[in-house]
């Protein structure tokens, strides 16, 4: 259950605040937006949204871009109700589009300790795609278990559970459209 009081919420018994606003996220969604249409011009580049956390940034960037651009979703296993990765990937659903010689942008919503991303690019790239890059709306560099490479970053965090703007805590808490962070004290 979700009660929201000014800048923060109660999640599962546990208050989060208010970390980026959603006009903080707007802005830096755009600025990315930005760049792929510069860097993909002239090109249909395909975005594969990992679910179910990407679809809220997936569906702002897109309309932000300003070139032909095609979208497929992917699906891992998630956290279930933890916060804390058990470091296995397994893959829930699988893309349907053929990406061979297609220019592809994964999109994630967050980069944590890297291994889903890792597990992302390692199988996308046995499809042979003419180009593969990511653009992740939030990437935690202190948790990062791998040198997993990422093209177009929104913010750099540090290295604590946030919800809200596609992110989950136990499946709640997606819908709110500013980000939050967990507060250890509490109070
Ligand atoms: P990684 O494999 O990089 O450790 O984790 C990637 C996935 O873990 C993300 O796609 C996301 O679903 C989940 N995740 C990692 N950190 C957080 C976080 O702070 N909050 C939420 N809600 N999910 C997270």
């Amino acid at each position: 259950m979700v009660s929201e009081e000014g800048r923060s919420v109660v999640i599962n018994g546990e208050r989060f605040r208010v970390y980026l606003d959603r006009e903080t996220i707007e802005r830096r969604v755009r600025d990315i937006a930005d760049a792929i249409s510069r860097d993909y011009e002239g090109k249909t580049p395909i975005f594969i949204g990992v679910l179910n956390g990407a679809f809220i940034f997936l569906a702002d960037l897109m309309r932000h871009v300003r070139i032909d651009c095609e979208v497929d979703f992917l699906k891992l296993s998630s956290y279930g109700a933890e916060r804390i990765t058990s470091g296995k990937v397994r893959e829930l659903k699988r893309i349907d589009a053929d990406i061979e010689n297609r220019h592809v942008i994964v999109v994630e919503d967050i980069v944590d300790t890297g291994l889903s991303m890792d597990w992302i690019m390692d199988h996308l790239a046995e499809h042979r795609p003419a180009s593969l890059s990511t653009a992740v709306l939030l990437h935690k560099p202190d948790a990062s278990r791998t040198k997993v490479s990422l093209d177009y970053v929104g913010f750099r965090i540090e290295n604590k559970f946030v919800v809200g703007y596609g992110l989950d805590y136990a499946q709640v808490g997606r819908h709110l459209p500013d980000l939050y962070m967990l507060d250890p004290s509490g109070q």
